[in-house]
């Protein structure tokens, strides 16, 4: 893939009215587009107050101007952001006046798509630019920025520098095929390969945590009107990250909730809604209801710890039975502060299912919960320091995971040629590669960088 030589721009603040909105160009016309609108040379890097002009020389906006040469810029290309007020109106007159002079509208994530293109981040780097961005928690953010800084890209460039001392041997052994059996001894190829397949699972934990970080959890919650769902919910979100808001782009809001469990972002769906209905409008919520059920990790059954599970009401059996067979499950004995005789907060495995007993008024039990449902999802007890992840990278890391499980298997082969053995490590390393983006298909470059936002 090559960059494109257009000039682009856009509003990298997001829409609507705010303090402060910027307008980004870059490309090889900056400077001239400098000139037309500033009126006047830039210091590099130096912010500078200056009067907006459009065409005929009028005030568009007043505000600070800042002016990045090549190759010393986000992008590695000449760069000017245009700090105006933060009025629709206003941002796309200054917009429309960029184009005016050659610039013309960048696509999603094209920016970043200029900077990783320009050698200035790598693949994995670029990703964490929208991730971060996206974060749905503070851990997250945190362990974006980590992945950001090139904690995650160190790792795996690690990985590839052992790969390739290991190659080298390798390719040079290849060369003198009498003297294979030496190099392998001699070399330790047996004991370096180890060392490497031990030093790639690590990374591979820890990336399936910064996974967890990203993806989240989608958790499913069942239970009658009144068991206590929206107090758990609230319990569950706790009082100093109550972020308990409504997922846009849900047609009814209250489907969908998003909460931050320990740094993990926890999407809730209240089957609440899934009750029969005959009102349309109702059975088409019902249907994205169905869809997030069927893509759930996770079931939070919630009973009252007054009554047996046994007598869970007809509607919920329903529900509970059309719930996939293989989706995990924890049950919830909620108001156990109601109970006659008291039952004590607790967490217990019966017939193979975790039950826990809480007060969703009182708060007791409720970090059992948390501490339950992470561990149902495999996260670990501190997710600080971990780098956040995508699935595309944890498939890499498995990929090159087999190929090195395959090396190592012909290398105990006495009849297995010594060619095998080289190719499966030059596939493991295109695999790692494909992290940072050293080897990476043009068309899903095009898809990594759709996904960012405008401006970005
Ligand atoms: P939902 O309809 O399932 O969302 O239930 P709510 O969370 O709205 O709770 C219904 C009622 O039960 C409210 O009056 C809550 O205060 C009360 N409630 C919820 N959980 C508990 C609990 O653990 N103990 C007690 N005593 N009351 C609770």
């Amino acid at each position: 893939m090559r960059v494109s030589p257009d000039t682009i721009a856009a509003i990298a603040t997001p829409p609507g009215r705010g303090g402060v909105g910027v307008v980004r160009i870059s490309g090889v016309k900056v400077p001239a587009i400098v000139e037309s609108i500033v009126g006047k040379p830039l210091a590099p890097r130096e912010a500078t107050v200056a009067t907006f002009r459009g065409e005929h020389g009028e005030p568009l906006d007043q505000g600070l101007a800042l002016y990045f040469p090549a190759p010393r810029s986000y992008t590695g290309e000449a760069v000017l952001e245009l700090h105006g007020h933060g009025g629709p109106a206003v941002l796309h007159l200054l917009l429309a006046r960029c184009i005016g002079l050659g610039a013309r509208l960048a696509q999603p994530g094209e920016f970043t798509q200029r900077a990783f293109l320009n050698g200035k981040l790598d693949l994995a780097q670029a990703e964490s630019v929208a991730d971060l961005i996206d974060a749905a928690t503070a851990t997250a953010a945190r362990a974006a920025a980590r992945s950001l800084s090139g904690a995650f890209s160190r790792e795996i460039g690690a990985l590839v520098d052992a790969l390739v001392e290991l190659r080298m041997f390798t390719e040079a052994t290849l060369d003198f095929p009498d003297e294979e059996l030496e190099f392998l001894r001699a070399d330790d190829a047996q004991g370096k390969l180890a060392a490497i397949e031990a030093r790639l699972s690590r990374v591979l934990a820890q990336a399936s945590q910064g996974a967890l970080l990203r993806e989240g959890l989608s958790v499913v919650l069942v239970g009658v009107p009144n068991v206590g769902k929206s107090s758990l919910l609230n319990q569950l979100a706790g009082d100093e990250v109550a972020i308990v808001t409504p997922i846009p782009g849900t047609t009814r809001d209250t489907v969908q909730r998003q909460i931050d469990v320990h740094g993990v972002p926890l999407t809730v769906v209240d089957t609440a809604g899934l009750r029969p209905t005959d009102d349309p409008i109702e059975t088409l919520g019902i249907e994205r209801t169905w869809a997030a059920v069927a893509g759930a990790d996770l079931a939070l059954v919630i009973v009252d710890a007054r009554e047996s599970a046994a007598t869970i009401p007809d509607a919920d059996r329903t529900i509970l039975e059309r719930l996939p067979a293989t989706l995990p499950r924890i049950v919830i004995h909620n108001k156990i502060d109601l109970a006659m005789p008291p039952h004590p907060s607790a967490v217990e495995t019966r017939d193979g299912r975790v039950h826990v007993w809480l007060s969703a008024k009182t708060g007791e039990g409720i970090e059992a919960l948390r501490r339950t449902i992470l561990d149902a999802a495999g996260a670990h007890e501190d997710m600080e320091g971990t780098f956040l992840a995508r699935e595309r990278h944890l498939a890499a890391l498995a990929d090159a995971q087999s190929h090195l499980a395959a090396a190592s298997q012909h290398l105990c082969s006495a009849q297995a040629p010594l060619e095998l053995f080289a190719e499966e490590l030059r596939e493991a390393q295109r695999s790692l590669a494909s992290i940072t983006g050293e080897f990476t298909a043009d068309d899903l470059l095009g898809v990594i960088f759709s996904r960012f936002c405008i401006g970005k």
